[in-house]
């Protein structure tokens, strides 16, 4: 089988802009309603000859108690468990909020390797002063993305394949 990859975050960073930037179509649901996406969707993806699954997830919102919440985070759990790579989205726009924490511990729980994605890094060259936060998650060299421009996609991806 194909590995998988999925992409996780909390609602609103971008991760269905990425995931359709990254399978160059508009499959997944993007509104700027936080956590518009449900349900798991998957696409096809091949870098550097290296295919495999692209899975979007509903936002994580670690400590909700809303019934739509708790289970979009199900749901992402069963994506986790399921992924051999995870991309943790984030956004730089609102920078690195306590969220992103929690759900970072519960990536590096689950033993995957995780990389980190700084979503919203729209000016290309030097990262933003507020880039250098997201180090603090733990999880290595974060990457500089922009998915609306397309802007580091070829990082991302670069960092995802050397995993599979
Ligand atoms: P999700 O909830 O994490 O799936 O987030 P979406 O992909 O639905 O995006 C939420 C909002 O962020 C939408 O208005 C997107 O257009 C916007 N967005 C996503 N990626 C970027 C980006 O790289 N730059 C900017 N400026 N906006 C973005
Ligand atoms: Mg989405």
């Amino acid at each position: 089988a194909k590995p998988v990859v999925a992409i996780v975050g909390r609602p609103n960073v971008g991760k269905s802009t990425l995931f359709n930037k990254l399978i160059g179509q508009r499959l997944s649901i993007v509104d700027d309603t936080p956590g518009v996406t449900r349900d798991r969707i998957y696409g096809d993806c091949e870098w550097e000859g290296r295919k495999f699954s692209l899975v979007d997830t509903g936002g994580i919102e670690p400590s909700a108690s809303d019934v739509i919440l708790s289970q979009m985070r199900a749901q992402a759990q069963l994506a986790i468990d399921a992924a051999d790579v995870i991309v943790l989205v984030t956004d730089i726009r609102s920078g690195l909020v306590a969220t992103d924490a929690d759900i970072a511990a519960m990536l590096l729980k689950s033993g995957r390797p995780v990389i980190l994605c700084v979503n919203k890094c729209d000016s290309v060259g030097e990262p933003p002063a507020d880039f250098y936060e997201f180090y603090n998650l733990g999880l290595g060299d974060p990457v500089q993305v922009s998915s609306v421009h397309g802007h580091g996609t070829g990082d991302l991806l670069d960092r995802v394949v050397e995993y599979l």
